[in-house]
Order: C-alpha cells, then sequence, then structure tokens
C-alpha cells in the first residue's frame, strides 16, 4: 500500500497531510500525484467524493514552494464551474497550505471586485475562479495570464453542461503553450474527450472509477408515487419520517422553483430545512451550507448546479424529488452520500411520466434500482400522507390543502404568483439568518433525528420579530397530526391578503 510519505510532497505539505488525519492516499491521489509533481499533464476521471481536490492542491503546494508571485501576474490558475465548488477548493489550501505562506486568490461572482483587485495586485500564487469571473477580471485589464504555469480545469463535464467550455476555450488560449494541465472529470463524454486531446499533452490518464458508477455502500430504492406536487411532497414526508438513521439529507430539485416550493412547504411542516439553488446570492449559499455542515440544518433541498461536488462529509440520505433528466445527474447527487466508505441510503420519487428518466438511470450506472414499496404497476390509488390525511380536511371532512401552505395556490396571475415567490425568497433569508445568529452558538444539542428542526438554536437565534412566527411554527408542528382549524387562522397564504381592486 502506499504511504503519502512514498509519493515525492514535500514536508511542509505531508506535515499538513497528517495533521488532517490522512494517512492513506486515495487511488486518485496515489494515481496523480507522482507525475504532477514531475511536471506532467493529468487526465482524471474521478468523481467529488474520491480525494480528487488533494490530488491537484497537494502537488500544486509542493511545486509551489520554488518561486514567488508578481503583481497582477498569477502562478496558478484553478477554473471551477460553481461558487460553492471554488470556495470548497479555497479551503483545501488553507488546510493542507497551513505551512505556506501563499497568496490564494478566490476569484467568484457575488463578491466585491475590490477586494479581488487587491489580492490581485499583490501577486497571487493561486487563483481559484469561476470562468465569467475570470473574464470579467480580464477585461477589466487587471491580470496578466502569461505567467501562470499549472491550469487545473476541473469537473470538465459539469462546465459542459453549464456552456462555459467556449469560455474555458477562450481562457486557455490567453496561457503559455508550455503550462502543466491538470483536468478533471466525473464522466468522459466525447466532447469531454475532444477537449482534453485539445488541452492536454501526452497526459497520465488516471481512472479510478468507472464513468458513471454509483459507490457501493449506498443502498439506492425507487418509491413510485403519483405526479401531483403535494402527492410527491406528501411521499416524502412519509419517506423521511421513516428513516430511523436519518442524520441530514440532501433532497433534490430538478427546477429552481421546485426548490422554493419544496423547502417552503417542508419547512411549514415543521422540518429543519435550508435552501441551496443557483438564484440565491453568495451570502445565502454560503450560510445555508456552513448550517447544514454544522448540522443547524438537517435537510437541503438543492438544485444539481448548486449542489453539484460539494464536500459534505458524511450525508447520511439523498432524496430525489424529481427523477434527474440526465442520467449522469443521477450519479453525481447520489454521490453525495456513501463517501470515503461509509454507508448511505438514496430514494428517488418516480411517476408515470418519469419512467424513461428511470430506466435510462438503470442502463446508465448498469443495474436495476429496487422498488421500496413495489413498482409503479402496483400504485393504489392516490395515497395520503400519514399528515396530511386529516390536516388537509377542513371541518365538514373536503380537503382544503391550502390551509397548511402545502400545495402552491392556484393564483393564476403573476402578481400572485411572484407574491408566493417573494414569500420563499423571504422564508430563506430568514434561514440564512437564524443560522448566521446561531453558527457561533453551535452545539451537540442541535442534532436531531428524522429531519426536524433542532429547537433550541434556532429559537435562540430568531430575532424578536420572528418569536410570533416561531410561535405559529410550533403550534403547527404540535397539532400536525391535529384537526384543522375552521378557515385560514393564521395559516392565509400571503397572496389573500392583498388588497384587490375596488
Ligand atoms: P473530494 O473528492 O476532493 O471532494 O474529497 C472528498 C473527501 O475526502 C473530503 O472530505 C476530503 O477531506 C477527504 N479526503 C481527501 N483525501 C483523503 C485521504 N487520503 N483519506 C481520507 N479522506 C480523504
Amino acid at each position: 500500500m502506499t504511504n503519502f510519505a512514498d509519493l515525492g510532497l514535500s514536508q511542509k505539505v505531508l506535515s499538513a497531510v497528517t495533521d488532517a488525519g490522512y494517512t492513506i492516499p486515495t487511488p486518485i491521489q496515489a494515481g496523480a500525484i507522482p507525475p504532477a509533481l514531475q511536471r506532467r499533464d493529468i487526465l482524471g476521471i474521478a468523481q467529488t467524493g474520491t480525494g480528487k481536490t488533494a490530488s491537484f492542491v497537494l502537488p500544486m503546494l509542493t511545486l509551489l514552494e520554488k518561486g514567488r508571485a508578481r503583481a497582477r501576474m498569477p502562478r496558478t490558475l484553478i477554473l471551477e464551474p460553481t461558487r460553492e465548488l471554488a470556495a470548497q477548493v479555497a479551503e483545501n489550501f488553507d488546510k493542507y497550505g497551513k505551512n505556506h505562506k501563499l497568496n490564494i486568490a478566490l476569484l467568484i461572482g457575488g463578491v466585491s471586485f475590490d477586494e479581488q483587485d487587491r489580492k490581485l495586485e499583490r501577486g497571487a500564487d493561486v487563483l481559484i475562479c469561476t470562468p465569467g469571473r475570470l473574464l470579467d477580471h480580464f477585461e477589466r485589464g487587471k491580470l496578466l495570464m502569461s505567467g501562470v504555469e499549472i491550469l487545473v480545469i476541473d469537473e470538465a463535464d459539469r462546465m459542459l453542461d453549464m456552456g462555459f467550455i467556449p469560455d474555458i476555450e477562450r481562457i486557455a488560449k490567453m496561457i503559455p503553450f508550455t503550462r502543466q494541465t491538470l483536468f478533471f472529470s466525473a464522466t468522459m463524454p466525447p466532447e469531454i474527450q475532444k477537449l482534453a486531446d485539445r488541452f492536454l499533452q501526452n497526459p497520465e490518464r488516471v481512472e479510478v472509477a468507472r464513468p458513471a458508477s454509483t459507490a457501493q455502500t449506498v443502498t439506492q430504492r425507487f418509491v413510485a408515487t403519483h405526479g401531483k406536487d403535494y402527492e410527491k411532497r406528501a411521499v416524502l414526508r412519509d419517506l423521511i419520517r421513516a428513516q430511523d438513521d436519518l442524520k441530514n439529507a440532501i433532497i433534490f430539485c430538478n427546477r429552481k422553483k421546485d426548490v422554493a416550493d419544496l423547502f417552503r412547504s417542508l419547512e411549514r411542516h415543521g422540518f429543519s430545512v435550508g435552501a441551496l439553488h443557483g438564484d440565491m446570492d453568495q451570502r445565502s449559499r454560503m450560510a445555508m451550507l456552513a448550517g447544514f455542515k454544522d448540522n443547524l440544518i438537517t435537510l437541503l433541498v438543492a438544485s444539481d448546479v448548486a449542489a453539484r461536488g460539494l464536500d459534505i462529509p458524511d450525508v447520511s440520505h439523498v432524496f430525489n424529488f424529481d427523477v434527474p433528466i440526465h442520467a449522469e445527474d443521477y450519479v453525481h447527487r447520489i454521490g453525495r452520500t456513501g463517501r470515503a466508505g461509509r454507508s448511505g441510503a438514496s430514494f428517488t420519487l418516480v411517476t408515470k411520466r418519469d419512467m424513461k428518466f428511470s430506466d435510462a438511470i438503470e442502463k446508465l450506472i448498469g443495474q436495476k434500482v429496487e422498488w421500496l414499496n413495489g413498482d409503479l404497476s402496483n400504485l393504489p390509488e392516490p395515497m395520503e400522507s400519514h399528515d396530511t390525511g386529516r390536516r388537509e380536511r377542513g371541518r365538514d371532512g373536503r380537503k382544503d390543502r391550502k390551509k397548511d401552505g402545502d400545495r402552491a395556490p392556484r393564483g393564476r396571475s403573476d402578481h400572485k404568483t411572484d407574491t408566493v415567490r417573494a414569500d420563499s425568497e423571504a422564508e430563506i433569508e430568514a434561514v440564512v439568518e437564524r443560522v448566521e445568529a446561531v453558527k457561533p452558538a453551535r452545539n451537540a444539542e442541535t442534532k436531531q433525528s428524522n429531519g426536524h428542526r433542532p429547537e433550541r438554536p434556532v429559537r435562540a437565534a430568531s430575532p424578536a420579530n420572528d418569536d410570533n412566527r416561531d410561535r405559529r411554527n410550533r403550534h403547527r408542528r404540535d397539532h400536525d397530526d391535529g384537526p384543522t382549524p375552521v378557515g385560514f387562522g393564521d395559516e392565509i397564504p400571503a397572496f389573500m391578503l392583498i388588497a384587490g381592486k375596488a
């Protein structure tokens, strides 16, 4: 078995790796680090969760020990598809580079140009960027790319999905041909192979997992459900509550709008929940992520783009509220659990409409996924959740889902839809504020099973004017199985409070 000490890394790096608690390199690290240290190009085919980040950060740190950065001339450049991934890579430099005095500059959207300019002015040893922000800086004349010795292109298949390849090609043209290029992708579709052929010179190919394979340690189940959103939400709630060993979970939706709707519904049902989607600002995304990592939030509803590659250790469950349209996204989603050999569970809600997507997933991963309670052919008549059955009936026994805010109001006009959207945004912001306030006071009591909201930290953090809201939420929780109040009570959907035209 290879040890870190055998890979050719510097003493400073080895000592930081030891302090991080790692003794044995992962296969991508063992395969990529020695040739990277010899300044070879690398084609790394590896999913996140395999230790891929350290496989380029550690040799870069070692190589950067010789030489100095000059103003506006970064020495190395790392391109990441999302801000979160870029921030995560920067964290890796902090962790493994703690014995170095390197200047690391993170150029991502949502952060002021001024601060980033100052870092560039001082001379960056490592520039970590999303492609758009890098080009913005370049166009403002703040960057000279002629000093870049190492270029890292991470998550190339994701870059392709997000339409970043033309930007990457533009950036690569600005960097000297003599550079070393480290290129990583979880999968190698033909477009990515072509790109790799163009960018890399005689690369060392390191492949650690069959493309599109799911970890053996993850239990995967399909769950047959009817197709209406409120029916799916009820199935999801029952499923979450049935998980005795749920520590935390990511719930994936296909669309940003659905992330906001599902977040809102789960929040109203008393779950400890956060949201992560591409339209949220940087501060909110970071706060949500930090809250989730610190166990202040148990369930994180997310879109693919926002969640791709996030390094959240030890996620116990992944729920796919929607079957992903691209089968490869399934592999990435499932890859959030069962990391580093731990066990994990994933559940994918499948409706009749989704059959072609679930078939494509099975084809891609080369295995059949078991159904939890029988497949779609055995689906009973529209189901009721254990909680919705009674809650959603009015006194006369008629269903009235509007009361618990679970069903998106049926407003037809844009005005109403906008109001609902504004409400979701406000509620997401409220969670962000609670997390930001609680974070320093994190303690073990925040951990709670089955996704229900941890009472203490959230309440302790709530500003005084949130008290009423909290009380209402507690009322909702306490009466989850109880009779529904007549009329709307304090559950009136916000859009109904807007005065109509006289
Ligand atoms: P990544 O694939 O870079 O997202 O890394 C996945 C996780 O594995 C991160 O939490 C790393 O801190 C962790 N990790 C990286 N290298 C090792 C190692 N050699 N042994 C154990 N865990 C590691």
